[in-house]
């Protein structure tokens, strides 16, 4: 980091202790906003030691407790060092100071030694909310909110692959904060329902009561394997939902799809024929509707062999009828040839009225020298 005031105020960060220097007289906002972050990051931040030259023993928070300064008064270690002392006084690479190994130290030195140490001589940063020490804004968002209790909608709308502007028309509707025509202005004089043009808009008509709704839920219900009514109100629906499909498995990802891309396909269709003077019948809005839910968990089976790209296969056991759209998925996995060896992988498929066969060729790091495809009409003749 370079300039962070008024022209010529430089600092090298890289040969300063950021975690003690104090805050510059005229900050940038963002230089300030930093310097007041450090309080919250301490707490989660230590180092892998390497020479320790340039830490500072009892004020940087290189120790995995915290600041030393603050985890133990530097007078009850007997240590005899000051308070501006260095680490590499006693430890460096590897090797603690001979005078810890006297018995009267030995309280300081169990202490000190639940530090973590390299054998290298970099002071290395340690990110200890990620298990792999790498800062995310994440792990830091998680390490300094407020965590409340989950409300009970939460598995309704954010979930694993949900998709945020359907999130968003599905959290919206839960809170009943849509603009719905019941809750216009009382001398808005419209307010019947688009989508029937017979009763009046409000959350529960539009989304349950309302014939066209009532088709695309009971639609899929039934392509679900439920030979039941819709419920009335989008909060016995959603609850429905919640108490059957617990967890983040595979059966409540595609139920919970299903449901928000309900949600969400219904309130766009209504706004449409609102603000754009168009309608689309409801067989083709159910078309979407699984489209949406088909598009989400065909994009699953091109991730690794998981639960979660296995979703697809709780599709098939909920007995929804995509297979006309969703792919068959196949769990394998690719062996690389020897060195300096090239692997061919081919199929072929047969039809009754043509055959095809096709192919590629790689090297043994998988890079791609060539491929084929052959395909052969074959006529029929019943002469
Ligand atoms: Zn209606």
């Amino acid at each position: 980091m370079g300039r962070y005031g008024p022209p010529g105020s430089e600092i090298n960060m890289s040969k300063t202790d950021i975690w003690n220097m104090p805050m510059p007289s005229k900050p940038s906002w963002g230089v300030r906003g930093i310097f007041r972050a450090r309080e919250s990051a301490i707490p989660h931040i230590c180092y892998s030691i390497g020479d320790g030259r340039k830490i500072e023993l009892w004020k940087f928070p290189w120790h995995p407790a915290g600041v030393l300064s603050s985890v133990i008064s530097r007078h009850s270690t007997d240590l005899s060092l000051s308070s501006l002392s260095l680490l590499a006084q006693i430890h460096h690479v590897q090797r603690w100071n001979p005078i810890l190994s006297i018995p009267s130290l030995k309280k300081a030195k169990d202490l000190l030694a639940k530090g973590i140490f390299n054998n290298s001589n970099k002071n290395i940063p340690i990110w200890k909310p990620e298990a792999n020490g790498s800062f995310t804004l994440e792990s830091a968002w998680d390490s300094i909110r407020v965590k409340n209790p989950k409300p009970p909608w939460y598995s309704l709308v954010w979930f694993r692959v949900n998709t945020p502007k359907e999130a968003i028309v599905v959290w919206k509707s839960l809170q009943n904060r849509l603009p719905t025509r019941d809750r216009l202005p009382f001398h808005v004089n419209d307010k019947t329902c688009p989508l029937c043009s017979a009763s009046l808009e409000s959350l529960n008509h539009l989304f349950f009561s309302c014939g066209c709704s009532a088709w695309i839920w009971r639609s899929l219900l039934w392509r679900a394997g439920w030979r039941r009514k819709p419920f009335r109100t989008l909060s016995e629906e959603g609850s429905w939902i919640r108490d059957k499909f617990k967890g983040n498995g595979q059966l409540s990802t595609v139920i919970t799809k299903g449901f928000q891309a309900a949600i969400y396909q219904i309130w766009k269709e209504r706004n449409h024929r609102i603000f754009e003077n168009k309608s689309t019948h409801k067989t083709q809005i159910l078309k979407r509707i699984l489209g949406d839910i088909c598009f989400k968990i065909n994009q699953l089976t091109t991730c690794r062999d998981s639960p979660h790209a296995r979703a697809i296969e709780a599709a098939k056991h909920f007995e929804y009828k995509f297979s006309d759209m969703v792919r068959t998925v196949q769990f394998c996995s690719w062996a690389k040839p020897q060195k300096d060896e090239v692997k061919i992988n081919s199929d072929a498929s047969l039809e009754s009225h043509c055959a095809s066969i096709g192919g590629l060729i790689r090297d043994d790091l998988g890079m791609s020298l060539a491929m084929f495809i052959l395909i052969w009409k074959i006529s029929m003749s019943w002469s």
